[in-house]
């Protein structure tokens, strides 16, 4: 369901960019698909091929190649500066489905293991980024 809702708000995103720059044809989409996000990327590529073909018959809006560069999460300690990355595998399923609909609550479930803080920042591995040429 995450999946399909992510989908459609890249294609709306490639519908605009294609407006704003009167080009109907882009050679590459590329994401760039933080892993704590947890979305499954085959599931994501099948809902933005599907939508696609919509936006190609609906606006002549078109995509030849479709790429998904997952980013793994990695954390910086506010209060010692270690940067690690964070290793969902190795979590609780319980909680990794929280996080991935609450990403705030990692700061519950993980710590610095350097200096145990709870107080870091996600530097990477959030979000997702579109890019289109
Ligand atoms: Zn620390």
């Amino acid at each position: 369901m995450h999946e399909w809702a992510l989908a459609e708000a890249v294609v709306e995103t490639v519908k605009r960019r294609a407006l704003e720059n009167n080009i109907k044809n882009f050679s590459v989409l590329k994401i760039k698909l933080g892993m704590l996000q947890q979305i499954d990327k085959d599931v994501l590529l099948f809902a933005l091929e599907e939508l696609l073909k919509l936006a190609r018959e609906e606006h002549g809006v078109s995509v030849e190649h479709i790429v998904i560069d997952e980013e793994k999460p990695v954390a910086e300690c506010t209060r010692c500066g270690y940067r690690w990355e964070i290793d969902l595998q190795s979590m609780d399923e319980e909680y990794r489905e929280y996080i991935h609909f609450l990403p705030e609550t990692i700061h519950i479930y993980v710590s610095c293991p350097r200096c145990r803080s709870k107080d870091f920042e996600i530097v990477s591995g959030r979000g997702l980024y579109v890019e289109l040429y």
